[in-house]
């Protein structure tokens, strides 16, 4: 499927969509106000797709039989598989609806990137990792361009990343008639 604009996959919560387990959203004004205008969105929330509904319990990563697996926090219910599955399809989707990039939610155990916490079978801490869904989506494609909400906060990592995102959609979508590769930059440039 063509596209006019960069395409990027988006954790839902930071559109403003109300999916995380209290019912609440990450709303990041940046993403909603400004890069909004400049990108299309292939916007996703692994756990509600999974099907665990909102509000729901939360749930965290914890190093259990040799492997990561994503448990509630209170009834250490199992809901990896669930949330591998979103995964899967979503990754299917992309055969039609190639993206340029991804903006990942920070520490969430599902589209958390290395940085989300590791418990051990006490609960306790015991190092950082991927998110379920986001480690499926890079593995899948380990140069696609990503950025934590965080990240795009810091100016440098946000051109650094609006930049990575351009050229993958000119390398991708680069048929004639389409803009050229300097007025998208200005427009990215605007948005910064
Ligand atoms: S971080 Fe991901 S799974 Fe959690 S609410 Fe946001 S989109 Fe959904």
């Amino acid at each position: 499927m063509e596209s006019k604009r960069p395409r990027l996959g988006v954790s839902a919560c930071l559109l403003g969509e109300p999916v995380r387990y209290d019912g609440g959203h990450k709303a990041q004004e940046f993403l909603t106000l400004r890069l909004s205008e400049c990108v299309e969105w292939l916007v996703v929330c692994p756990e509600v797709e999974a099907g665990l509904g909102t509000p729901r319990e939360p749930v965290q990563l914890r190093a259990l039989g040799g492997g990561v697996r994503m448990v509630g926090r209170e009834t250490r219910i199992d809901v990896t598989s669930s949330v591998e599955a979103v995964a899967t399809a979503f990754i299917s989707r992309l055969n039609q609806a190639q993206i340029d990039g991804f903006v990942f939610k920070d520490r969430s155990p599902s589209c958390g990137t290395h940085t989300v916490p590791l418990h051990n079978d006490r609960g306790e801490v015991v190092g950082s990792t991927w998110g379920v869904f986001a480690g499926a989506v890079l593995r899948n494609d380990p140069s696609l361009p990503t950025a934590r909400e965080d990240q795009l906060a810091h100016r440098d990592l946000r051109r650094l990343f609006l930049e990575q995102v351009l050229v993958r959609w000119h390398r991708r979508s680069g048929a004639a008639g389409l803009p050229p590769l300097w007025d998208w930059k200005r427009l990215l440039a605007e948005a910064v």
